[in-house]
């Protein structure tokens, strides 16, 4: 079993990814644009991106996404 940590800022975000980031696809914000060059969404944060978008945030803040807020589900 692997351990689930929650990243500071982030509270019951899922975290999974490499440095405990939240798994965006648990996101109320995170959404499918379906374009070819940028798959992935974040609207709290308005961008598109390659990349699952809390690496993104990782990848250009250094720090773990602070905006996850956990979808309704059913
Ligand atoms: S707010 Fe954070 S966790 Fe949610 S989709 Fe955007 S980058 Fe991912």
């Amino acid at each position: 079993m692997t351990a689930v940590r929650t990243p500071p800022g982030a509270r019951g975000a899922p975290a999974g990814g490499a440095g405990g980031d939240p798994i965006c696809r648990f996101c109320a914000h995170y959404f499918v644009t379906w374009e070819a060059s940028t798959p992935h969404g974040c609207r709290a944060l308005g961008f598109k991106s390659r990349q699952i978008p809390s690496r993104e945030v990782r990848r250009t803040s250094g720090d773990a996404c602070r905006y996850y807020s956990p979808a309704r589900r059913g």
